[in-house]
């Protein structure tokens, strides 16, 4: 009888299965199993994520709520961020970009509910899906269920469920599509995005033209309402 998943016994690692990653803070390099969530720098004390962390099993495994554990907010969170990263890679202003979506839908999420891995993962991952939609519409490759094969990767790494990955990318496909998918989700994630676009633009703008621009661009409640601080 297996009483441990085969995936997460070490006698079946390979050599590949622990590795080193430097540190963000510090540069210090840390060693990793691969199925560490997260490790703490010796030299710093700084705590990060897995860079090469797959979560993948997880998905189907029936072990996963024993290894893996039921994930909080702020670990999916943290995972999705990091496959964010690791996309841009150097590129500061994409991530930070998506970064502000982050922020603004968790915001609005505050007040508005919504679930929590769709929006957090729809918005911290919405300019990869519009970039992903873009280069397959060029292409003239018609819509599939693997138009967003970046996102999809990041979220099946994350261990997401199977319908938070379809929802996510319903979302993402509603950016050129608007109407399609209209659920509480996809309002909070296009607000977000919105209210980082006006953020951008507001700066030197006159506040005038800022508070006649918001008008009709924003879906829920909250979102409307941040948006017109802006022209405070
Ligand atoms: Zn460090």
């Amino acid at each position: 009888m297996i009483t441990k998943c085969p995936g997460q016994d070490t006698q079946f690692w390979g050599p590949d299965d622990i590795y080193s990653a430097e540190c963000p803070n510090c540069g210090n390099w840390v060693e990793f199993f691969k199925d560490d969530i997260r490790r703490r720098c010796k030299k710093c004390g700084h705590m990060f994520i897995n860079p090469r962390l797959n979560l993948g099993c997880a998905r189907w495994c029936q072990y996963a709520d024993q290894c893996v554990g039921v994930m909080g907010k702020e670990e999916f969170k943290e995972i999705i961020v990091a496959g964010m990263k690791g996309f841009y890679g150097d590129d500061k202003a994409e991530i930070d970009q998506a970064l502000n979506v982050l922020g603004f839908a968790e915001e609005i999420m505050e007040k508005e509910n919504g679930h929590p891995q769709v929006v957090i993962a729809a918005a911290t991952l919405y300019a990869i899906g519009i970039d992903e939609s873009g280069k397959k519409a060029r292409k003239g490759e018609p819509p599939d269920r693997e138009k967003f094969p970046v996102v999809r990767d990041i979220l099946e790494r994350s261990g997401a469920k199977e319908e938070v990955i379809e929802e996510v990318c319903r979302i993402l496909e509603g950016h050129e599509n608007p109407g399609k998918e209209d659920t509480v989700n996809s309002r909070i994630v296009h607000d977000a995005y919105q209210l980082c676009r006006r953020k951008k633009e507001s700066e030197g703008e006159n506040k005038a033209d800022v508070k006649k621009s918001i008008h009709g661009r924003f879906l829920t409640a909250t979102g409307k309402e941040m948006a017109e601080s802006f022209a405070l």
